[in-house]
């Protein structure tokens, strides 16, 4: 089974509909029901209500599925604006919420299985300065240190002092960079798993879909291309690496 976040719409629901190209049993998942379910009957698949930010809603889909050949983390929302409330809504759904569907469904992945986080270029580690660039850019960062940091972004974004400790003035940058070190650390803390497990993190371009405009110069399937490359990688392949059009690129 392939477990797709996000599949209402954009770049999610066209992860869907390529995966089921490719012969996969998909379950649908979005956090409106309604829409989601739409898309889902569209694409002929089953679907499953979640709300990433959710532990209710998260661990009920876990409870109802037993095996996991792929999971692709594509829910996000990028948001207008920028103070504390929005920097901790946009980590709360990019990152946590990509963190929780990942942990919860860990147990039930399949040995082989690949897991997929929809990222972006907007999370390049050139968008942090100084030491703390470097703190989480090195390969012994922690998963409990990259959580604190995640924790001390909101903070230091209510209290004024984030662009002082290297932060962008984006929760959205923020949440992507996040992203990709949990790809890193994951995929070290996966390594010895007997299940071989890859994990790999992608960005799809900019892409026409609510979130990415009207202007953006790639289609939706264009963007879904390197995801669905990378959820269908075969054994053996890459594990903690960042790819655009199916090319390895610099975290
Ligand atoms: P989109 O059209 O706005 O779709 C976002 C999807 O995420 C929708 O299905 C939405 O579901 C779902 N979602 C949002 N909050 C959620 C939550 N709390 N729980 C569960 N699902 C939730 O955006 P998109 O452009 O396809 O973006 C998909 C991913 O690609 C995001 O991670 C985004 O950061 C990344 N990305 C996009 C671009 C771009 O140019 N578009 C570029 C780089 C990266 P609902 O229908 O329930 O709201």
């Amino acid at each position: 089974m392939a477990i797709v976040t996000g599949t209402s719409k954009g770049i999610g629901r066209a992860i869907a509909k390529a995966l089921v190209a490719k012969g996969l049993d998909v379950l649908a998942t979005s956090r409106d029901a309604v829409r989601g379910a739409a898309t889902a009957e569209e694409l002929g698949v089953p679907f499953h209500p979640l709300d990433v930010t959710s532990e209710a809603s998260v661990g009920s889909l876990a409870g109802d599925v037993d095996g996991v050949d792929v999971l692709v983390n594509n829910a996000g929302i990028a948001l207008d604006g920028f103070d504390a409330e929005i920097a901790r809504r946009t980590l709360d759904v990019n990152l946590h919420g990509a963190i929780r569907v990942t942990e919860a469904l860990l147990p039930m992945m399949r040995a082989g299985g690949r897991i997929v986080m929809v990222s972006s270029g907007m999370g390049e580690l050139s968008c942090i300065s100084g030491a703390l660039r470097e703190e989480i850019a090195s390969p012994s960062l922690t998963r409990e240190a990259m959580l604190a940091i995640a924790d001390r972004f909101v903070r230091e974004v209510a209290a004024g002092t984030h662009a002082k400790s290297g932060f962008p003035s984006s929760g959205y940058r923020v949440s992507k960079v996040l992203m990709n070190a949990y790809t890193r650390i994951l995929a070290r803390e996966l390594s010895a798993d007997p299940r071989r497990l890859l994990v790999n993190a992608a960005c799809p371009g900019w892409v026409r879909t609510d979130l990415g405009g009207e202007r953006a110069p790639r289609s939706p399937a264009e963007g879904a291309r390197t995801p669905v490359w990378l959820a269908t990688l075969p054994e053996g392949g890459p594990s903690g690496r960042f790819f655009r059009d199916e090319r390895e690129i610099a975290w």
